[in-house]
């Protein structure tokens, strides 16, 4: 076969840096001390060379044998602004972060202690091959070329946040020598294919090889995408002294210092700490060294899954340099290529796991395809009546691959089967999604037209940045002292109107109803509960029996009426009559209301659409019967209905209690009761309230950056804008397919009520499951609804927007034209 190897000759030494192919400088340890008189005027009584790749560096001490400091004789070859370079960084980053132990060249005689010039840092002498720099260093504490397998745990994570904190201090560094190439930097690595014929041992080479293919497929058309800095470039055991815990106690050498990534930087660390670790430790303790790293910065998806390829690419990078020079006599073969067994191994090890499960086990999210910009491209918008991209109706059957049957099983087997089934025929496997597009693995776009929670976008960078902060920085209860929950609650009673005063802060819808139901049970000292034909308010023992949608065999609980809400399409009355015989029926059975409970914009039972005067009467006869109004914003609210902010607010009504949950936080699970003090006074005569993670820091922020993106996009009136936008083209299609008897709805809360025909006006229940699984079909998801199934359920993210209204009207019209063709 013809390798890589194969082709490339043994370098031209002078086609290679010089610093490379020079030989270490070769003064006695009997020179030193004289060296370090001319030099620095030191007298040292003796001198230990402490071993080096390019440099000498003699340990001197004084005639007591102390050691009094570290000298570096470099090399002839060693370009003097290089130095400069390094006692410049040394000076930024200890300015940086004071506390990081840094190895500082002494001023050299008659120079300020402070000197800003470089060139004050080092001197320099000539000697039989040319000139030689030297610099001088404080002897720092700390045990040297500590084995990296001794390194314990809590080591291993302190290296990388010291390696972080490193980074950190260098970020705002720069000098025009950084501008270099070292070959052991890994944006270089390709370059030692160069050097790959050095290689005596053959499977060594191979595996070398594979490493710098692999790199150059996949890293080097990423690299110019990676956070890119001066790095130190080789953190490793040779260059960092520590404690007896195996902490950093001192870096001692900038030499391989250049402009390249972080992830160069991880690749020098990792490659120099996994050194002797079995196949798994190379994993687990890389996850160690990583998470310390981020915990001082948090890493890129990119660096993270490119991090087994930039291992690779440096043991590589080893063997081929290390044999070499070794080939060269440039340093003894077995000195150069100590580690050479160790990261040959390390490259096995990868390929034996493949790069994509390296990748999760580095810390990588799986299969995550990398988004970069604009979002995956969805599927082109269906002409209408045209012919879909995987259409069912267009004769290509929608098939469950392989994959999913799998999942799906296991879902069964684990999840069981009280949980709701998936939805579709043919469930979509998500992968990832970023405002109304929701992507699946297999790199289709859909736009979202059903996901009310991200409500201001899947995704939200506000949203999830606040998340990931406030996970960082702290997160606990509130128990402790802290503002942000305060003033998130000042916020939230700001928006009700007066009156409305307390906020008690839980995790869900449900349990924002459940804690409602207690209020209202607890203050009015009555058990009756009141709510719609087919409500929906929660999955606890409480909100489930105010739920008929989810009533076990239908089966009302005993405190529980329904009423019917007015729907004029089918000629419902609804209203107040309806209201009063439930509280007549619950009163036949002596018991008295405690709470009557409303979505605002009644989702489960199709979105129908009461009137303002209707909702009115019914809270006043609520009070009459003496209990209170609870106002379920889970659906309604944070500016779904577009001209408000809480859907009760469309009613003209001020419920006694309101409950907040699913859009709150865009995903991530808070949920809020807002009520009145008294209510809560009566709860807190009898109990104390505590939710471990009712109004934790995360939870907060995230609730908060909903509020400040509300604000900041002006989402609600862009709400009225595509829910009028919405609703009009939709009744434009209704009026051409007369399967859509109604379009009902407020702002982004939208229903399509299906029927037979539209003379009798019956439900279609089988017709909407069909639109559903044709809109899916053509890349828009929606849902159904309603008492019979028969209402399309239109709740995209409120980041929908008027011009997003064609792709999803499109969608529709195609749907509905293929079944009328049937
Ligand atoms: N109330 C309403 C109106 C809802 O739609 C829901 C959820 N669909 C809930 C309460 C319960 O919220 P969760 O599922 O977050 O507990």
């Amino acid at each position: 076969m013809d390798t890589a190897a194969d082709r490339a000759p043994a370098a031209d030494p002078d086609s290679v840096d010089p610093v490379l192919r020079a030989r270490r400088p070769t003064f006695t340890s009997a020179q030193a001390p004289e060296i370090a008189e001319r030099t620095f005027g030191l007298r040292a009584h003796a001198a230990r060379d402490l071993g080096s790749e390019r440099d000498q560096a003699f340990l001197l001490a004084d005639d007591a044998d102390r050691p009094v400091a570290v000298m570096k004789i470099s090399n002839t070859s060693e370009d003097p602004s290089t130095l400069d370079m390094e006692a410049l960084a040394v000076v930024h980053a200890a300015r940086v972060d004071p506390d990081l132990p840094l190895a500082m060249p002494w001023p050299i005689p008659g120079a300020g202690t402070d000197s800003p010039a470089a060139a004050d840092r080092r001197a320099s002498f000539h000697g039989p091959d040319g000139v030689h720099h030297v610099r001088m260093y404080d002897v720092l504490a700390g045990r040297q070329r500590v084995k990296p397998v001794e390194l314990s745990d809590a080591a291993l994570i302190g290296w990388g946040e010291t390696t972080a904190r490193l980074d950190r201090a260098l970020r705002g560094f720069f000098h025009p020598s950084a501008q270099r190439t070292m070959v052991w930097d890994v944006q270089h690595a390709l370059q030692a294919r160069a050097f790959l014929g050095s290689v005596r041992d053959e499977a060594q080479r191979s595996l070398a090889e594979r490493a710098l293919d692999r790199f150059e497929a996949v890293v080097v058309p990423l690299w110019p995408s990676l956070r890119a800095q001066v790095v130190h470039g080789d953190l490793t055991v040779d260059n960092a002294l520590t404690d007896a815990a195996g902490r950093i106690t001192g870096i001692v050498d900038f030499g391989d210092m250049s402009h390249s990534t972080i992830l160069t930087e991880l690749a020098s660390v990792l490659d120099s700490l996994v050194v002797d670790r079995g196949p798994d430790e190379l994993f687990r303790v890389s996850r160690l060294i990583l998470d310390g790293y981020q915990r001082i910065t948090p890493l890129e998806v990119d660096e993270l899954r490119l991090v087994g390829e930039a291992l690779a690419a440096r043991a590589a990078v080893t063997i081929a340099i290390s044999s070499w020079r070794a080939e060269l006599g440039l340093e003894d073969r077995a000195f150069a290529e100590r580690y050479n067994t160790s990261v040959a191994r390390n490259i096995e090890t990868l390929l034996a796991v493949g790069w994509d499960e390296a990748a999760r086990r580095f810390g990588a999210e799986r299969t995550a395809p990398v988004e970069r910009g604009a979002p995956a491209k969805r599927a082109a918008p269906v002409e209408p009546g045209g012919v879909a991209g995987v259409a069912r109706d267009a004769g290509v059957e929608g098939v469950v691959r392989d994959t999913e049957v799998g999942l799906i099983e296991r879902r069964d087997a684990v999840l069981g089967p009280a949980l709701e089934p998936l939805t579709y025929e043919v469930p979509i496997h998500v992968a990832s999604a970023r405002g109304i597009w929701l992507t699946d693995v297999q790199g289709r776009t859909y736009l979202d037209a059903y996901n009310n929670v991200p409500c201001v976008g899947h995704g939200h960078p506000r949203v999830t940045e606040a998340i990931t902060r406030q996970g960082r920085r702290l997160n606990t209860n509130l128990r402790y002292l802290h503002g942000a929950a305060i003033e998130l609650a000042e916020r939230l009673v700001a928006t009700c109107p007066p009156g409305l005063d307390t906020v008690l802060y839980v995790n869900s819808g449900s349990e924002a109803n459940d804690l409602a139901w207690r209020l209202a049970t607890t203050f009015t000292g009555q058990r009756g509960g009141l709510c719609t034909d087919f409500a929906y308010h929660g999955v606890t023992e409480a909100t489930a029996a105010l739920s008929p949608e989810s009533w076990t065999g239908r089966i009302r609980p005993d405190h529980v009426e329904t009423w019917a809400p007015a729907d004029p399409y089918r000629g419902v009355p609804g209203g107040p009559a309806a209201f009063v015989s439930a509280i007549e029926q619950l009163a036949e059975r002596g018991i008295a209301p405690a709470a009557a409970i409303l979505d605002g914009v009644l989702t489960s039972d199709g979105y129908l659409d009461p009137e303002p005067d209707e909702i009115q009467e019914l809270v006043r006869l609520t009070h009459e019967a003496g209990g209170l109004w609870i106002a379920d914003e889970v659906q309604g609210g944070h500016g779904r209905t577009g001209h408000w902010m809480w859907s009760f607010e469309r009613y003209g009504i001020v419920p006694d209690v309101v409950t907040l949950g699913k859009p709150m936080a865009n995903g991530h699970p808070v949920g809020a009761v807002i009520t009145r003090r008294e209510i809560v006074d009566r709860f807190a005569d009898g109990t104390v309230f505590f939710s471990t993670f009712g109004g934790n820091q995360v939870s907060v922020a995230a609730s908060r950056a909903v509020l400040d993106v509300l604000d900041d996009e002006r989402v609600l009136p862009r709400v009225v804008e595509a829910g009028d936008a919405l609703r009009g083209a939709l009744v434009e299609v209704a009026g051409r397919f007369p399967i859509i008897g109604e379009v009902r709805g407020v702002g982004l809360a939208v229903g399509l009520d299906v029927v037979r025909d539209p003379g009798t006006r019956i439900a279609d229940p089988v017709a909407t499951r069909a639109i559903k699984e044709g809109l899916r079909d053509r890349g828009v998801l929606a849902g159904t609804t309603g008492a019979a199934g028969n209402v399309l359920k239109i709740r995209p993210p409120l980041a929908f927007t008027a011009g997003d209204v064609p792709v999803l009207v499109q969608a529709l019209e195609a749907t509905l034209a293929a079944a009328a063709a049937r």
